[in-house]
């Protein structure tokens, strides 16, 4: 099983580039899923997906919590070392960046390649869209899925000019992409937690609250379909078996709420903000 997290800005593609890289993995011959993660959807705003690639079938269903590959659409998120939290050791970093690999500040037990993905969109398809840009490099450095499945994909997606546009995209990128060398920092450098949902990747979202959901713990079973269906990953689990709500990533979208099989979550007014 590969594990693969994406991260991105809406407007870049992410959710298109996690489908186009499932597709031609499933073309590939592979069993694969694709698991998008929307914050408010807002341009500009982070936003990260998920992918799972397999020769057996893919059963589970919960984010991708340590990814072998993380691939980064966008230039500023390429320089946070929180792109590589969760990697596990020996993983790689696909960057968009018109930095060489050995020049990136991301340290750990990591192997980074790099493309300068948005130079390629712009001269490709005139929009800084990343996301077939650094599919071609995808392709090249990990091996698969073959740059061929990926133009189907984007053929079936993208019939017609805007297809072509992004097979050229795609080509470019698979030509221009680094190769894959050893991270230069051993050691991770210092950064803020990463929190893969979202706004909240980079940002504190608890001002966007109007109602805050309060767990009532006696009435709590454990389930755990809180946790599962917070877009925002802010519902932690504690030793207790118990869900505890890290507030700066609580946006108050109510969706813990509306899942909680036995109301256990209120929505309450939230007088101060947290
Ligand atoms: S309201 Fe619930 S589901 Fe929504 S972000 Fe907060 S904890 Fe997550
Ligand atoms: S959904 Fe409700 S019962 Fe299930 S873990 Fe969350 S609070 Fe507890």
């Amino acid at each position: 099983m590969i594990g693969i997290r994406i991260h991105g800005r809406g407007g870049q593609g992410g959710v298109t580039a996690s489908r186009l890289l499932a597709t031609a993995a499933y073309y590939d011959g592979m069993y694969s899923q694709a698991i998008p993660m929307y914050g408010t959807e807002r341009r500009g705003a982070p936003l990260t997906c998920f992918v799972r690639l397999d020769d057996v079938r893919v059963r589970e269903r919960e984010l991708v919590h340590e990814p072998d590959i993380v691939l980064v659409l966008d230039p500023l998120l390429s320089t946070r070392q929180t792109m590589a939290d969760g990697l596990k050791p020996g993983g790689l970093l696909i960057l968009n960046t018109s930095l060489k690999p050995e020049e990136v500040q991301i340290g750990g037990d990591i192997r980074i390649a790099t493309v300068d993905a948005t130079s390629i969109a712009l001269e490709t398809l005139k929009r800084p869209i990343t996301n077939t840009a650094i599919l071609g490099a995808f392709s090249k450095v990990v091996g698969y899925p073959k740059l061929e499945s990926i133009e189907k994909a984007i053929m079936k997606q993208f019939p017609g000019r805007i297809g072509e546009m992004n097979i050229a995209a795609i080509k470019m990128s698979y030509e221009k992409a680094s190769e894959v060398v050893q991270a230069t920092n051993t050691e991770p450098m210092e950064s803020e937690s990463l929190a893969v949902g979202g706004y909240g990747v980079l940002k504190d979202v608890s001002s966007w609250r109007v109602f805050s959901p309060v767990i009532d713990l006696d009435k709590c079973t454990g389930c755990k379909s809180c946790w599962l269906y917070c877009p925002e990953t802010a519902i932690k689990w504690t030793e207790e078996n118990k869900p505890e709500i890290e507030w700066h990533k609580c946006k108050g979208c109510g969706i813990c709420v509306t899942e909680c099989p036995v109301k256990a979550i209120e929505f309450k007014r939230v007088e101060v903000r947290r």
